[in-house]
């Protein structure tokens, strides 16, 4: 596996690949150590998440660097990153207790029934570079809190990063075996998953690799979580703060290069302020500073692969052929490394690749509706059904508004995030199943009823 700085083009490593052998190897340690995992007490699972908090916090610049170096993701936005993962580690550790005895129904009389959550076993995370630390520790503090034990399968482009998080658990004092990153092509997943030891996987990424997980497991009966793209839209209507809206915008589609599944994408704004929202927004992308990821004060950096950059160029040539105006950007900068400029794209006609298909990174589509009704049906027009925002000084048309709009998340006046304390998944083409909070615990343990007379 070659690792290239994509501020760069250059070759910064190399790691050798998993093979049959090293899947055995990681497959059968997992396996042997579930036993005695599961058996820890809840109390010392939670004492060895904060651990691996306090490990993050201590090695925040060093994961950062790391992080900017193997995918381009600014220096500032991923020490961010590094404490959110420490907040992801916090929050299981005071949390995990309630989340786990949590008995919501009630017993018949005469009994005494409880719902008890086991762990199941060996799950397998298969994990994309966008947010390579976010990702694998939303997926870890829940589940190896929960007594499960995990083998990372990360993007091939971010192999440093799954190797310094393994070592993030061993630092904590996490025992051998309860996480472990294998470095494993793609092609070897379907095996890995029907592995009889594995019993459950977990993939963030784009839509095939997602359907190629599912199937695999689909096919043995084992239970996937998915979370795959979005195309999320971000709905401005007619009474919107329009200086917060363009400010906000600008950032929800731009931060991480606008790599994010909950990026806002699609930008579906009142008629009666489209003229004003669309130059604010303008000047907002165009103030962002893009540049070197090294740098602090970088806001936008290089997309973090040179045939990702290409595959979003032909999607904005592609979109432009077809009838779609660019008002800012649209052409790969002329630098070393892969950049592309944030772009504003209007006149998107239907069926158009920035109209129907995810666009990860920083190329917004904007869109004119005539009135509320327009923008909601504009929002729902997507395959995908991740996030979505929506902008109004009037919280309950706000709220209206959100409960209309088919995706798993809708944030009114706010960017579409990731919290801990709340759910957070999609539906439609954008996956299922939900991760964070309590239902992101509850996805993969055995709910089992105990009936006692
Ligand atoms: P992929 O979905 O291909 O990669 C994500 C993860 O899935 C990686 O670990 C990858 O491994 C693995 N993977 C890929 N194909 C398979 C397969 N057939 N079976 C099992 N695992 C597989 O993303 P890309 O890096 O190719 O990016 C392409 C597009 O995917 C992006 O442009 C974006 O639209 C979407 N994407 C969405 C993300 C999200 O957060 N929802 C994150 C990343 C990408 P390997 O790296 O070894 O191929």
């Amino acid at each position: 596996m070659e690792v290239v700085n994509p501020a760069t083009g250059e070759r910064i490593d190399t790691y050798e690949e998993a093979g049959d052998e090293a899947v055995e190897r990681t497959l059968a340690d997992a396996h042997a150590a579930f036993g005695a995992w599961r058996e820890r007490p809840l109390a010392e699972r939670e004492e060895l998440i904060e651990a691996a908090a306090e490990v993050l916090r201590d090695g925040k610049r060093e994961y950062a660097e790391l992080m900017t170096r193997e995918m381009g993701k600014p220096v500032a936005q991923a020490e961010s990153e590094v404490e959110k993962c420490a907040w992801v580690c916090d929050h299981y550790a005071e949390h995990a207790h309630a989340y786990l005895e949590a008995d919501h129904h009630p017993s018949p009389p005469g009994t005494a029934v409880k719902t008890v959550h086991e762990p199941l076993g060996v799950v397998l995370a298969v994990m994309p570079w966008n947010f390579p630390f976010w990702q694998v520790f939303r997926f870890l503090a829940p589940y190896l809190t929960a007594g499960n034990v995990g083998v990372l399968k990360h993007a091939s482009n971010v192999p440093g990063c799954a190797e310094a998080i393994e070592d993030v658990l061993r630092q904590a004092g996490y025992p051998e075996g309860v996480f472990q990153s294998l470095l494993a092509p793609s092609d070897l997943v379907d095996d890995i998953v029907a592995d009889d030891r594995v019993r459950a996987a977990t993939l963030t990424g784009s839509g095939p690799a997602g359907r190629a997980v599912a199937s695999a497991a689909g096919d043995q009966l084992k239970k996937t979580v998915l979370e795959l793209g979005g195309s999320d839209p971000f709905v401005v209507l007619d009474d919107a703060d329009l200086a917060d809206a363009a400010e906000t915008g600008a950032w929800a589609r731009n931060l991480n290069g606008g790599q994010s599944c909950i990026a806002a994408k699609r930008f579906v704004v009142h008629t009666a302020v489209y003229d004003d929202f669309l130059d604010a927004f303008v000047d907002e992308v165009e103030s962002l500073a893009v540049g070197d990821p090294m740098d602090e004060d970088t806001e936008v950096g290089p997309q973090a692969r040179q045939d990702l950059l290409e595959a979003l160029h032909e999607q904005v040539e592609a979109s432009v052929e077809a009838g779609a105006t660019v008002v800012t950007g649209g052409d790969p900068i002329e630098r070393e490394g892969a950049y592309y400029p944030p772009t504003v794209l209007t006149d998107v006609p239907a069926g158009c690749p920035a109209d129907t298909e995810e666009l990860f990174g920083p190329v917004a589509a904007v869109y004119e509706v005539d009135g509320e009704a327009a923008a909601v049906e504009r929002a729902n027009d997507t395959e995908f059904g991740l996030g979505a925002s929506v902008w109004t000084e009037d919280r309950e048309r706000g709220e209206r508004v959100a409960r209309r709009i088919d995706a798993g998340c809708v944030y009114v006046n706010q960017l579409t995030k990731s919290d801990p304390r709340v759910p957070f998944g999609g539906v439609k083409q954008s996956g299922y199943g939900r991760e964070l909070s309590e239902a992101g615990m509850t996805e993969f343990v055995n709910r089992k009823t105990v009936w006692i007379e």
